[in-house]
């Protein structure tokens, strides 16, 4: 049966990527410029649609396969987030970011079945990205995080899981500031620069996957025998397609499909010189996650530079202000002064922001959409291990192969609706606003 699909929302230069800018100029990109006939089109080049083509290469060795990404590789959300490979649960809408044991069980078996994919990449193809398995400290800066964090415990120690608590001193023994109070260090999260990853698994792609960059698709439509994917200067006639577009993939109007972008924002420090290195302390690079899913990430990296992250934002129309912009980065000074006072003179030099995909049950699409068309969309925040495994995960489906995690997530709720907007929009931003009021000096 005919059919189209049109897309109407596309990746927006929100704020200045900081991972991206650091790296070295890549390469022009190669659009799509005429018309090509592939197996398979793959749709979004973050982590997932990577990891799709990947796998969809994998194996079938012999199949044609082109990714296609609307922007660069590298400088869409996939490459402009804190660089958190997660292993453990992380649910971002409960206070403690756990779940149920049967939940928190499932979710760590997913995440490092993502992580060790990628990992295994990442050593087999020598892909520099600073790729580290360090694991991650839960921060805590009063007695409300500290019972956050004991719950967060409780909750591990139910599913087996290790950590190791420090005190005021093990914590800013680490981080250099004494802005903590306690902490909980867990061994398994692994952490990079989210760019060089995205490129490095781009360029390490098998031979019989075409990478398009630069080309935004436009609408998909079936003719009976193949999909027609159209752009503004060709198109790509495939046989299969996987849609890994994320936020992008959210519906309003009509038929809301209870996705849900939300933004968050990042800013990035300069490198700091040797006098403010000495006068910081702490270890060379960690890695620290607030007690209150809403209160600030925090990262020191190998470069000598600081990464913030905080502050949500509600954009359904997938872009953000200058406004935006300006109060994430003033927000995300505050944090940072509170936190490092040694280091007043140090500014931040790239501030930006990116769609997470949520939706107010957890839910996700995964599996197949229509006939010859698949799809793996919705973060849920943790887009990097669990986007991993789904993008393996999609195109083993898509293959017609079985096993427990493709029925894990095909077994996943779907996202619950919203109400119509504008209702949706003052639930959603009053809620944010909420969560954020009360994670008060986690911020
Ligand atoms: C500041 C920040 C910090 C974060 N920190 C973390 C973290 O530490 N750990 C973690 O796990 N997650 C983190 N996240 C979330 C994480 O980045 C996302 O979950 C992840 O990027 C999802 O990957 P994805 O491939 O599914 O989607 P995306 O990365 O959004 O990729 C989808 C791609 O589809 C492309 N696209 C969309 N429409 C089209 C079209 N029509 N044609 C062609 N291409 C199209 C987009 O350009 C985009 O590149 C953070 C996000 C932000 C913004």
């Amino acid at each position: 049966m005919a059919w189209n699909l049109e897309f109407v929302r596309f990746p927006a230069p929100d704020g200045v990527n900081g991972w991206w800018e650091s790296l070295p100029p890549a390469p022009p990109a190669v659009a799509v410029t005429a018309e090509r006939h592939y197996d398979w089109v793959v749709v979004g080049g973050g982590i997932t649609g990577l990891c799709a083509a990947r796998r969809l290469a994998e194996l079938a060795p012999d199949a044609s396969i082109a990714l296609v990404e609307a922007d660069r590789i590298g400088r869409t959300t996939a490459g402009r987030n804190s660089g958190f490979f997660v292993d453990l649960p992380h649910d971002i809408s409960s206070e403690s970011y756990s779940r149920s044991v049967e939940a928190d069980k499932a979710d760590v078996r997913l995440q490092r079945h993502g992580i060790d994919y990628v990992r295994s990449v990442v050593k087999q193809k020598g892909i520099d990205c600073d790729w580290q398995d360090d694991g991650k400290f839960h921060a805590s800066v009063n007695r409300k995080g500290h019972a956050a964090l004991t719950h967060f415990a409780e909750g591990l120690a139910r599913i087996g899981e290790d950590f190791e608590w420090l005190d005021e001193a093990g914590i800013a023994g680490v981080t250099g500031t004494d802005f903590y109070e306690s902490a909980l260090f867990t061994p398994g999260c692994s952490t990079v620069q989210p760019a060089a990853l995205m490129r490095g698994l781009a360029a390490s792609l098998p031979e019989n996957v075409a990478v398009f960059e630069s080309s935004a698709v436009r609408g998909i439509s079936d003719n009976g025998s193949a999909k027609v994917l159209s752009f503004a200067n060709g198109k790509l006639i495939a046989r299969r397609v996987v849609l890994c577009t994320n936020a992008y993939a959210a519906t309003f109007g009509g038929h809301p499909n209870g996705l849900l972008p939300v933004y968050t924002f990042a800013s990035m420090t300069r490198a700091m010189n040797a006098n403010e290195v000495r006068r910081l302390g702490g270890t060379r690079s960690w890695s620290l996650i607030p007690a209150d899913p809403m209160g600030s990430t925090i990262r020191r990296l190998v470069t000598d530079r600081i990464c913030v992250r905080n502050h949500f934002a509600f954009r359904p129309g997938l872009e953000v202000s200058q406004a935006d912009l300006t109060k994430a980065k003033s927000l995300h000074r505050r944090s940072f002064e509170r936190r490092f006072p040694m280091l007043e003179d140090v500014e931040l030099e790239y501030t930006w922001g990116g769609p997470l995909c949520l939706s107010v049950n957890n839910g996700a699409l995964f599996g197949r959409r229509s006939d010859g068309v698949f799809e793996a969309v919705g973060c849920n925040g943790l887009g990097l291990s669990r986007g991993s495994a789904s993008g393996k995960l999609i195109a083993e489906y898509a293959l017609g192969r079985d096993n427990d995690l493709i029925r894990q997530l095909l077994n996943q709720p779907h996202p619950r609706s919203l109400p119509i907007r504008p209702i949706a929009d003052v639930a959603v931003t009053a809620a944010i606003w909420m969560k954020e009021f009360s994670a008060g000096a986690e911020l």
